[in-house]
């Protein structure tokens, strides 16, 4: 499996900040920190929770502080009632 050039998904963002590692990992491998929506890589986040069976990662231990106090909040963003 190869890196495609061609990938309409590549974003301006990513365009932005080129010059990273790119065989060391996915470029996907981000997640977005349900508290602040920052884009955050788990294998470098301050901190991280487990919830429901789903990893939150999170920017700061502030972040994940908040997420403690309110886990269904953030981590059911959509609840069923
Ligand atoms: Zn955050």
């Amino acid at each position: 499996m190869g890196h495609d050039p061609n990938n309409d998904e590549i974003t301006k963002e990513e365009t932005a900040m080129t010059h990273h590692h790119e065989h060391a990992s996915h470029h996907n491998a981000t997640v977005t920190d349900p508290v602040c929506g920052m884009s955050v890589d788990p294998a470098t986040a301050a901190a991280t929770r487990e919830h429901d069976g789903v990893t939150f990662a999170f920017c700061s231990a502030h972040c994940a502080a908040t997420f403690d106090a309110d886990p269904h909040r953030y981590g059911h963003p959509h609840p069923a009632h």
